[in-house]
């Protein structure tokens, strides 16, 4: 009979929840002190500080980060925002909900990025921004993209929800563009449970997602109870609920100095997969430039599935069956019903990234992991793809 018990399930980007914040979540509790408070506004210092920024603004989701770049940075109805075909939904659901329009382009077959050539071809009359996705934590050509932003006039986002620790020549990810967003959801690098992170350099930019962040109100919240008497607050814009809570503060202000050792230990398994999976009818991560910085935070392989008598779908299983946890980033959005539907795109439309949607599969990388179970993952991966070799 088979086992049912999912014990030795191995989690797909488990997080490594430690002991401090453990503490730390039970003393919000205790308190009492649980919505917006001072463990959010710490975390704000000390990502702006990470980061080297004047402004980090704390919210519930990267989603939440991309939604408010693209209202402060005006994009209204009938503005177009370049975004990459190859990314998670949220990035293009952004745009919409300003009533911007996204328009796709395809990335690099090698990098996964977003492609500049065909970055720079889609802008028109129209394009007031781009988004652009340091995809799996590797810094997308951020010279070129800087470079024809600035000639083309358009304002720049950066979604760097893959890429807390990335850096290009020497520059921090999130402080190229106008604003930068980061996610602490639990599957990224640094976790919060859901959580995000906008940051700027830009005041004006960083007072209006203050506001908007809390229904568009003038005065945050927590400081209208403090002592110094009660202080009516303004509504001066009709605002969303993006705040982040001192209970998933709690566990960023502990995640986020560790954010190095677990860089080093996600590095380590990067470099342990690149080994064993060197011989195998699959296509490895393009290498990583002496001048760049990645973060590590997708080891997506790329099944080379001319060569094998089994699909994408069908190792999936494999994996799934052997207790194995796997992901798929991504099926390109053009390949969506609703983008489909909305924008007309089709199938054949970007042929990289529906290319990297046929093959990629991403592995379990999470510091979390220990070196038996990198070597559980790095046995059945060889095992199901030597088999199935043609
Ligand atoms: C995870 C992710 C998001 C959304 O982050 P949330 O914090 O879950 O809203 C956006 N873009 C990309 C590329 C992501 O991977």
């Amino acid at each position: 009979m088979r086992d049912e018990s999912r014990d030795d399930f191995l989690i797909f980007g488990s997080p490594l929840i430690e002991e401090e914040e453990i503490e730390e979540v039970v003393q919000s509790l205790r308190c009492g002190w649980i919505g917006t408070g001072p463990k959010v506004h710490r975390l704000e210092e000390m990502f702006g500080e990470y980061k080297g920024v004047a402004h980090a603004m704390a919210l519930n989701s990267c989603t939440a980060a991309l939604h408010l770049s693209m209202v402060v940075l005006g994009i209204s109805p009938g503005d177009e925002v370049i975004v990459p075909a190859m990314t998670f939904a949220a990035t293009a659901n952004a745009v919409i909900h300003a009533g911007g329009v996204p328009v796709f382009v395809d990335c690099l077959k090698d990098t996964m990025n977003i492609d500049p050539e065909d970055l720079e071809a889609k802008i028109t009359s129209r394009t007031k921004a781009a988004i652009i996705v340091h995809f799996a934590g590797r810094p997308c050509q951020m010279d070129t993209i800087m470079d024809i932003c600035r000639r083309r006039r358009i304002k720049l986002v950066e979604d760097c929800a893959h890429a807390i620790e990335a850096e290009f020549a020497g520059r921090k990810t999130g402080t190229f563009g106008d604003i930068g967003c980061f996610s602490f959801y639990v599957t990224k690098n640094i976790i919060t449970g859901e959580g995000g992170m906008a940051i700027t350099n830009n005041d004006e930019y960083a007072d209006k997602i203050k506001v908007m962040a809390l229904h568009g109100m003038s005065k945050d919240a927590w400081k209208r109870f403090s002592d110094d008497g009660y202080k009516h607050y303004q509504v001066v814009y009709p605002g969303f609920k993006y705040n982040m809570m001192d209970i998933q503060a709690a566990l960023g202000i502990h995640q986020l100095p560790r954010v190095e050792r677990y860089w080093q230990r996600r590095e380590q398994i990067w470099q342990r997969y690149m080994e064993a999976f060197a011989d195998l009818p699959a296509f490895l991560p393009a290498p990583v430039p002496e001048t760049m910085k990645h973060s590590f935070h997708l080891f997506t392989l790329l099944l080379d599935i001319d060569r094998l008598t089994i699909d994408r779908d069908g190792f999936l299983e494999e994996m799934t069956r052997r207790k194995l946890g796997v992901g798929v980033h991504y099926l390109a959005l053009h390949l969506h019903p609703y983008y489909q539907q909305a924008y007309g795109c089709k199938p054949g439309d970007f042929p990289n990234a529906e290319w990297i949607s046929h093959r990629t599969v991403s592995l379990p990388l999470s510091p979390k992991l220990t070196d038996q179970e990198v070597e559980r993952v790095v046995s059945h991966v060889r095992d199901i793809l030597t088999f199935h070799e043609m």
